[in-house]
C-alpha cells in the first residue's frame, strides 16, 4: 500500500510516494500546474464563476444549487454540467496542465449536484432529444465529459468519488462501471474532523473495493493538531492497510503538517509497538521507512 498526500502546496515530502495537488478549487481559484504531481481539478463547483455570471448555476424545482439555498444540502455552489462555455473553460484548463511535466490529472466534483438537477431549459432539451430516461441521460452526460477530459490527459487519469456507494448514479450521474473503463484509479475521500469513530471508514472502504473495478485510494483528513487525533488517524490507516488498497492519501495543509504525521508515527504514542503487537505488517513497513527520514 502506498502512502500519499493531498495538499495545497506544490511540494513533495519525503516518505510519501503519491502527491496530489489541489490545482483548481471549488471557490473558483485556479493555480499553475504542480510539476511531477497529480493535479486535482474541481470541475463544476465554482463559486467565483457563478458570482460573475449567475446564469451558470444548476437549477431544480427547489431552486438553485447554492450553499445559501437552505432547502437543499449542497456543500458547494454548482455550475450546470451541460453549459458548453463553462465545460470548454474547464477542459482548456486541463489542456494547459498537460502542457507541463505533470504526473497526471484527478477530476473532482465533475457531476450533478443531486438527483433533481439540472432542469434548466438546455438540460431538459438535451434530455428530451437523447431518448434516454432521466438517470441514464445524466450518467451519459457526465461520462461523456470525463471521456473528453481523459483524451486531454497524457499521464495518470483518476477521479474522486463522492462517498456514496449505492445511489451515486441516481443522485449525481456517477456511473461506476462506465467510469472504471476510463480511469487508472478511483480516489475516495472520507473526510472527517477526527477518526475517534472510524467504523464507517472501514465500511465504505470495503463497499468501494467490492464495487469499483479499478484500484482504489482512500483519502483521510490529517490536518490535526493534537496527539490524540493523530493517534486515531494512524490507527485508522493501519486498519485500512489490511485491505487491498492502492494507497491511502492524507489531506494536509502543508509539508510541515505531513512531516508531523510521520514524526508522531515513528516516535510517539507507542504506535510502532502497537503495530507490531497486533501484526500490522504492511503498516509496520511504512513506518519503518518513515524512520529513515524522521
Ligand atoms: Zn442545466
Amino acid at each position: 500500500m502506498k502512502m500519499g498526500l493531498v495538499t495545497y502546496v506544490p511540494e513533495k515530502v519525503e516518505g510519501y510516494d503519491m502527491h496530489v495537488y489541489y490545482s483548481k478549487w471549488a471557490d473558483g481559484q485556479a493555480f499553475p500546474a504542480a510539476k511531477e504531481m497529480q493535479n486535482d481539478v474541481t470541475c463544476f463547483c465554482d463559486a467565483k464563476a457563478i458570482r460573475e455570471d449567475p446564469s451558470l448555476v444548476a437549477v431544480s424545482k427547489d431552486g438553485q444549487a447554492l450553499r445559501k439555498n437552505r432547502k437543499l444540502n449542497v456543500p458547494f455552489d454548482f455550475v450546470c454540467p451541460t453549459n458548453p462555455e463553462y465545460r470548454a473553460k474547464v477542459l482548456d484548463y486541463v489542456k494547459g496542465l498537460n502542457r507541463e511535466n505533470i504526473e497526471g490529472v484527478t477530476l473532482n466534483l465533475y457531476h450533478f449536484p443531486e438527483e433533481e438537477f439540472c432542469v434548466c431549459p438546455r438540460c431538459v432539451e438535451l434530455w428530451r432529444r437523447s431518448g434516454l430516461n432521466w438517470t441514464e441521460w445524466r450518467a451519459q452526460a457526465i461520462t461523456d465529459f470525463l471521456a473528453e477530459a481523459k483524451s486531454l490527459v497524457k499521464g495518470t487519469f483518476a477521479v474522486e468519488i463522492f462517498p456514496d456507494p449505492v445511489v451515486a448514479k441516481e443522485r449525481f450521474g456517477i456511473d461506476f462501471e462506465r467510469i472504471a473503463e476510463l480511469v487508472d484509479y478511483f480516489h475516495v475521500p472520507l473526510s472527517a474532523k477526527d477518526y475517534f469513530t472510524n467504523y464507517w471508514v472501514d465500511l465504505l472502504t470495503r463497499d468501494f473495493l467490492k464495487i469499483l473495478k479499478k484500484p482504489v485510494v482512500v483519502e483521510l483528513s490529517a490536518e490535526m493538531p493534537t496527539d490524540e487525533k493523530l493517534d486515531a488517524l494512524l490507527k485508522t490507516v493501519a486498519y485500512l492497510s489490511r485491505h487491498k488498497l492502492l494507497g491511502v492519501l492524507l489531506l494536509v495543509h502543508d509539508p510541515e503538517n505531513a512531516k508531523q504525521v510521520c514524526r508522531y508515527a515513528v516516535h510517539k504514542g507507542g504506535f510502532r509497538e502497537w503495530l507490531k503487537k497486533y501484526e500490522f505488517t504492511e503498516m509496520t513497513q511504512i513506518v519503518d521507512d518513515w524512520a529513515k527520514f524522521y
